[in-house]
């Protein structure tokens, strides 16, 4: 008796070599195979007779093939194969092109459909390379026919076949994780009609129903499991911190924070006195403050005797950290460290040594911070900046290097609400919901390129007057995108210095250069030994260079809303006046109304949720690895209500059944979503 981790080898029908084949996907069960979902779908269940063909539709025609197939070899490499089709109300002409084994398949006599776009005039009506399968068969025409995501050597011909036979062999072990009350109460649909639908739907109706159980169904699992860490976080005990006078760090600084940050501090400072490991996002706009919390709360946390850790997503923030940090923190006795990919092996070592040894309190890095094999001596508090950046693994992995030590993440990101109720759903959340004082709005203008002259008079005015630029780019170099008008780094920056800034100093950075010259770069633009940065969006995330008070970007239409209000949070950050200025040609309505978000709000929120909306959460994190265990077919940025919906039925279910007694398979797959992720969220 097969079950869902049957090997797929098992299926009648799937040998051994479709088995290598779907292996390359990471399909091996049965499971795998029917959780293969389409990436989209093509609707081929138009029918048209070929008196009714209109060009530019694409349609399927039933029709007889009424000659032999003629194939004609055009060129190398070019071979074309002709079919006279004919029906009772004309002849279509179809075209193949290089699949001469059509010649000897389609038979004459025999009536196949076609499916493909209409061309040719009410004469002659022609068709080229449609999808061609024998009457009757529908596999591939005739219905709404799945698009799967696939590799090489699997098509989508194979792939449909082997779900198919997946689906047939299970059709009677698939168990409902939905109670039959939750499933009622919702109005969705039964597994076995979901499964069959989602792959080959009946109708658009169906296919509607059978992805709205299977959405449900994700974001249900989803919320358990993320509702089982939480317990389990909750229940875990661990030493509490003790109370520390805050005095000497507050006096310590520049400033005072502000009434948000220290809010934020506050909740920090109680999570980790409450005997719980803490598990907190700080979320604040670009520009809040947050560093000053995760600076407070390695204070703390090392005025009790352990160390801190704090992530950074770049080499350039680490190292901002730590040069913003070690000098604050050095003199009250925090001994501060700084590790990237960049040192010696050497350094790293003895770093490393050090770190084991409990000689450094509060170590700064990349995610050279989690990889390889460093010891901590006694990690109590971990904190991950610009958290979007990271997979949630590897917050966990970090969390592992110690024994439950509380995690702070902080987020510039302003993920709209929806989105942190997913990712950040295992997490007490605290908001820094104000700006240091003193800050003025970004002004923000957007033009095309002919405004460049003016461009350049605005910046050397702005120079002259003290501040510094920068120019952000959408390509490292010229060389390989022939002439796509895309401007590049480094041939901008050099005819910039050279035809337009003769006089001033122009340095660039980009991400392909070694970390140690980026550093160095920085570094002169912070020491203000630079007036005109060009960059890539290498400098997106968190620098912090209060004196820049322009911020320049090149084909804006290349960015998305979020990363462009990134950028933007690069200036503004001083008592100075502030402009963005995005430059883009583009005439497209779409893309100039997004640009025009920017001009409008300079609230991160709002710009998140816009961009969502207009991006899909996919383009929103900038890949798909989201990290987020079985959420395949739900769409975190769209699913909003079915999302409430789902948590409420979880909750529902757990104040009933807090153990899941009453629905083993939704135990057990929560358990199986979640294994892997254990440590990522607790
Ligand atoms: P982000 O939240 O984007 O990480 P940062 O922590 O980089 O923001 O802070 C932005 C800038 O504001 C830094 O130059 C920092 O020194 C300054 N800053 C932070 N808090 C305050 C405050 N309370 N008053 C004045 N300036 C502040
Ligand atoms: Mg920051």
């Amino acid at each position: 008796m097969a079950d869902l981790k049957t090997d797929v080898r098992y299926i009648k029908g799937v040998g051994e070599q479709r088995a290598k084949a779907l292996a390359k996907l990471n399909i091996r069960t049965l499971r795998d195979l029917i959780s293969w979902f389409p990436r989209r779908y093509e609707d081929r269940t138009a029918f048209r007779r070929i008196s009714d063909l209109v060009p530019g539709e694409t349609v399927c025609v039933a029709a007889m093939v009424a000659s032999p197939p003629a194939v004609s070899h055009i060129r190398r490499g070019l071979d074309l194969v002709k079919v006279r089709a004919v029906d009772d109300t004309g002849v279509l002409d179809v075209t193949f092109f290089n699949q001469s084994w059509l010649k000897s398949s389609l038979r004459t006599g025999e009536t196949y459909v076609f499916c493909g776009r209409a061309e040719g005039n009410l004469l002659r009506r022609r068709m080229a390379n449609p999808v061609v399968e024998p009457e009757g068969r529908r596999e591939a025409t005739g219905r709404i026919v799945p698009v799967y995501p696939l590799t090489a050597g699997v098509s989508q011909l194979v792939l449909s076949r082997s779900v198919r036979q997946g689906l047939d062999a299970c059709a009677d072990i698939l168990p409902d994780v939905l109670p039959d009350e939750v499933r009622r109460e919702h109005q969705l649909c039964r597994i076995g009609f979901a499964y069959e639908n989602i792959h080959f739907p009946s109708g658009g109706e169906a296919l509607d129903l059978a992805r709205r159980r299977l959405a449900f169904e994700e974001l249900f699992l989803f919320t358990l499991g993320l509702r089982r860490l939480r317990r389990r976080r909750e229940t875990a005990a661990v030493e509490p911190f003790r109370p520390v006078d805050m005095g000497e760090f507050y006096s310590a600084l520049p400033f005072t924070l502000t009434e948000a940050q220290r809010r934020c501090v506050e909740e920090a400072l109680a999570d980790m006195a409450s005997g719980r490991p803490m598990n907190r996002l700080c979320q604040g706009d670009v520009g809040s403050g947050k560093t000053m919390v995760a600076a407070a709360c390695a204070y703390f946390a090392v005025k009790n005797g352990r160390q801190a850790a704090l992530m950074a997503p770049t080499e350039i923030l680490a190292r901002q950290h730590y040069e913003g940090l070690a000098p604050l923190l050095e003199p009250l006795g925090v001994r501060c460290a700084l590790l990237t990919g960049a040192g010696t092996a050497k350094e790293k070592k003895a770093l490393a040594a050090a770190l084991a040894a409990g000689e450094i309190d509060f170590i700064m890095g990349t995610h050279a911070l989690i990889t390889g094999g460093l010891e901590y001596r006694r990690l109590g508090l971990v904190v991950t900046d610009e958290q979007h950046r990271f997979g949630v693994g590897q917050r966990a992995a970090l969390a592992g290097k110690g024994d439950h030590p509380h995690t702070l993440v902080m987020s510039a990101t302003p993920i709209p609400r929806t989105l942190a109720l997913i990712l950040y759903g295992d997490l007490d959340v605290s908001v820094i919901d104000q700006l240091p004082p003193g800050r003025r709005p970004v002004q923000t203008s957007l033009v095309d390129s002919g405004y460049h002259p003016r461009i350049y008079k605005f910046l050397r005015r702005l120079i002259g007057e003290g501040r510094q630029a920068y120019i952000v780019c959408p390509a490292v170099s010229e060389s390989g995108e022939e002439g796509d008008g895309r401007k590049a780094v480094t041939e901008y920056a050099a005819q910039l210095q050279q035809e337009v800034f003769p006089d001033l100093r122009v340095a660039y950075v980009h991400g392909k250069m070694k970390p140690r010259e980026k550093d160095a770069v920085m570094a002169a633009f912070a020491a203000r030994e630079t007036d005109i940065l060009v960059s890539t969006t290498v400098i997106e995330v968190g620098v912090d260079v209060p004196n820049a008070a322009v911020m320049v970007v090149e084909n804006a239409e290349r960015f998305g809303l979020s990363q462009l209000h990134q950028l933007r949070g690069r200036v503004g950050r001083g008592p100075w006046q502030s402009y963005c200025v995005l430059v883009s040609d583009n005439r497209s309505e779409e893309t100039r109304q997004r640009l025009k978000v920017m001009v409008q709000t300079a609230d991160g929120f709002k710009i998140a949720e816009e961009d969502l909306r207009l991006r899909g959460p996919g383009d929103f994190f900038g890949q798909r690895q989201h990290g987020l265990p079985g959420l395949r077919v739900a769409d975190i940025g769209c699913d909003t209500q079915l999302l409430r919906e789902a948590q409420e039925a979880a909750d529902a279910l757990l104040a009933r059944d807090p153990e899941l007694k009453s629905c083993p398979a939704a135990a057990e797959r929560v358990e199986e979503l979640f294994t892997g992720a254990e440590v990522s969220f607790s």
